[in-house]
């Protein structure tokens, strides 16, 4: 194995790799550092970028397991990256979707999750327990049935129905707590730590999970013909999706493949967004959001309180890209649901389709440049809230089977032809 140890993000303590969550001494985030000089010794990754394979097993040297073969996947990852086609008003400017809808639970949460439960596995723990806005519950839920763990699900009583039902489909434990993200992320902190079962919550906590979504970036690499795009937009709840791709570009860069760097952006709702907040002040710092929650973007929905040190983290690797952070109106992240699905095919659920509604304000505003090139990370499918879009399409006509009722309705609605 090539990973080493994890270090504190804060003090640069170094500890073995287990089962930890923050360093013990100054509750700084963890990460896993691996020997890059030797993985570049023992040319273990020159051959890892030729293609992409349909799991995320393929970058096992860049991944932190003692016992790759064991890995427990269910092919997460290899998601295909596609060039925007029908939707216009980005003249000269190269806009590819990520897909991450066609991960095996319909988000990117398995690359993550992926990673979290095999680490489990590797230190026998039997249980996994999970904080969730729902979709890396159903992950951690998915991936525990596949590797025979327990699995407990806390999800606030606001989660989409369509992802508890998921969840529990797969055998989870499910509780819905009465309480914000936070507050179920402190609930399952603190089960974790008393009865020793791995806490797989995907904010900063668990170091494993970075190591998932970081697989992103080697994708993108490949896909785009061994370049690096100008710009990566990511819906953001606490943000190590954005930190994981970014991590991912600087291993390319320290193993010798680039020094080109992507700018990170990170959208989150109007409606809960801590994150922008701070950056739009310029501050460094991250403060925990206590205004009310409430808006479609419900995977994004994450006010950070009592661990508002994971959305510095995140700042932190939004100014060190030379990245932006955009905070983007409800109606038009609906909007852009209603555009993807429409014009591109491709049906996401309202938080994935952040980063169209930022890259209309990006390019608005002159951000985004002639010849530039940009990923939207579309982060999860569109079936997982379905009920987001209640209310904004017609019941369909109930008809006699005649061919004239049908014509007559199809020429007198707006659809096209
Ligand atoms: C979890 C999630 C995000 C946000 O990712 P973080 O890295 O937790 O901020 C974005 N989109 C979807 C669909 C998600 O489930
Ligand atoms: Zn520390």
């Amino acid at each position: 194995m090539y990973a080493q140890h994890l270090r504190c993000i804060s003090c640069n303590n170094v500890y073995p790799l287990k089962q930890m969550y923050t360093c013990p001494d100054c509750y700084g985030a963890l990460e896993v550092i691996f020997d890059y000089d030797k993985l570049i010794a023992d040319n273990a990754v020159a051959h890892l970028f030729q293609e992409v394979k349909p799991s995320i097993s393929q970058y096992s040297p860049l991944l932190p397991l003692e016992d790759p073969e064991k890995m427990i996947s269910l092919g997460e990852g290899g998601t295909n990256l596609i060039p925007l086609q029908r939707i216009s008003g980005f003249v000269h400017i190269n806009v590819f979707l990520k897909n991450e809808t066609t991960n095996p639970t319909g988000s990117f949460k398995d690359r993550p999750i992926a990673v979290a439960v095999s680490r489990a596995q590797e230190e026998a723990i039997k249980t996994i327990v999970i904080a969730s806005s729902g979709n890396a519950a159903t992950s951690a839920a998915a991936y525990s049935a596949r590797g025979g763990f327990g699995c407990i699900v806390v999800i606030p009583s606001t989660t989409p129905m369509m992802k508890v039902s998921q969840a529990q489909a797969y055998g989870a434990f499910v509780v819905r707590v009465n309480g914000s993200y936070s507050d179920c992320y402190k609930l399952a902190e603190e089960v974790a730590e008393k009865y020793g079962y791995a806490n797989v919550t995907t904010t900063y906590l668990n170091p494993y999970n970075l190591e998932g979504d970081k697989t992103i970036s080697y994708e993108l690499f490949t896909q785009l013909g061994y370049q690096v795009p100008d710009w990566i937009i990511v819906p953001v709840g606490a943000g190590p999706l954005v930190t994981g791709i970014y991590k991912g570009f600087q291993e390319l860069r320290y193993l010798g493949f680039t020094n080109q760097m992507p700018r990170m952006v990170a959208v989150q709702s109007k409606k809960c967004a801590p994150i922008v907040t701070s950056y739009e002040k310029g501050e460094k710092s991250v403060d925990a959001w206590t205004g009310p929650i409430n808006t479609v973007a419900s995977a994004l929905a994450d006010p950070l309180r009592g661990y508002s040190r994971d959305g510095s983290y995140t700042l932190n690797t939004i100014l060190s890209s030379s990245g932006r952070a955009i905070a983007v109106d409800d109606i038009d992240i609906l909007n852009a649901v209603a555009s993807l699905a429409s014009n591109e095919g491709l049906f996401v659920e309202p938080s994935a389709a952040t980063p169209l509604a930022a890259l209309h304000y990006l390019s608005k505003e002159g951000h985004v440049k002639v010849g530039d090139t940009v990923v939207l990370m579309l982060t999860g499918h569109g079936l997982k809230d379905s009920q987001s879009l209640h209310g904004r399409l017609p019941d369909p006509e109930i008809i006699e089977p005649k061919t004239h009722h049908l014509i007559s309705l199809f020429e007198a609605s707006q659809i096209r032809r």
